[in-house]
């Protein structure tokens, strides 16, 4: 009897428990360390082009769904967590607004198991992406560029691709950037941006390429008009808690389930590099790529401008 009770523990624990551990819990980040780029480099290049800079960020939710905390943030417990599908407009005075992704499609929404499409923030967004001189991508997941691609096969696709700024990991042949849906008929450009050191795109706006989570991802720091700094991450931290705790995401989820495997140590060397810049402006903003509940519940809302009264309510 006890030796049939001893065998059932061990099946337990290699059937069940470690691969839940190894999946969902472990995050032994080992010591990654940051990245030679200082929050000094970021500022200079955002004061290297000559115009206006942004004067605010605009942010619209395109959908959502709860999912437990470990599946963004490993190790950090089952509780649900609203993961939001976002995008971001920089207004600049006297020109058309910049946009930070673009959220997606019913398709996407649909793959991604979310409880809420939202139809009516999605066509705010595409109306937004009809007004920009500049479209910017944190990466190339479908629920990042899916609503820009999606409308390139639309009136006016050219004319939006030709406004799209992106770097080789967001266009076919790579990978993941290959499986979108991208128009026949309408001839890819040139990457624009090139994956090495960081670069300035417009007055106050520096992309900093950086291949981890996908072969595209990129975070791009704003310094508005008034000196308020901004970070936005993408999914190399979906969450806050992904930069605040150094903590990766799910390996089920990063590993498996979301395509193509991420840059496990790269993504955490990106995390201690957000976290040093912090360390070095301590009043930066970082904004999750999936992290609408951080913003919405802020003080002032981190200075995002937003309609929040449709966020749905905690389930903690
Ligand atoms: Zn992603």
């Amino acid at each position: 009897m006890l030796r049939w009770i001893n065998r059932a523990i061990v099946a337990l624990l290699v059937l069940v428990v470690l691969p839940f551990w190894w999946l969902m819990i472990d995050n032994r980040p080992g010591n990654p360390q940051p990245f030679p780029i200082s929050i000094t480099t970021l500022r200079s290049l955002a004061a290297s082009m000559p115009g206006p800079a942004p004067t605010a960020i605009g942010a619209e939710l395109a959908g959502w769904r709860f999912a437990p905390r470990d599946v963004l943030v490993a190790g950090s417990g089952l509780k649900p967590r609203l993961i939001g599908i976002i995008a971001y407009r920089l207004e600049v005075p006297g020109h058309a607004p910049i946009l930070i992704d673009s959220g997606t499609t019913p398709a996407g929404a649909a793959k991604l198991g979310l409880e809420n499409y939202d139809a009516p923030g999605q066509a705010h967004i595409n109306r937004w992406l009809g007004e920009a001189a500049l479209v910017l991508f944190t990466h190339e997941h479908f629920d990042h560029i899916g609503g820009f691609v999606a409308q390139l096969s639309g009136p006016g696709g050219g004319a939006l691709l030709a406004k799209a700024r992106l770097n080789p990991g967001q266009l076919p042949p790579s990978p993941i950037a290959a499986t979108l849906d991208w128009p026949r008929g309408l001839p890819l450009p040139a990457p624009a941006i090139h994956l090495g050191a960081p670069q300035a795109v417009a007055p106050g706006v520096v992309v900093i390429p950086a291949p981890s989570h996908t072969p595209g991802s990129q975070m791009i720091y704003v310094r508005l008009a008034n000196g308020r700094e901004y970070l936005f991450a993408g999914d190399i931290s979906s969450m806050a808690a992904n930069w605040q705790e150094l903590r990766g995401r799910s390996r089920l989820f990063s590993q498996y389930l979301a395509g193509p495997p991420e840059d496990r140590a790269a993504v955490f060397a990106w995390l201690a590099t957000i976290r040093q810049w912090h360390r070095e402006a301590p009043g930066m903003v970082v904004l999750g790529g999936h992290d609408w509940r951080t913003i919405a519940g802020a003080p002032g809302h981190l200075g995002i401008m937003a309609d929040f009264s449709d966020t749905p309510p905690s389930r903690n």
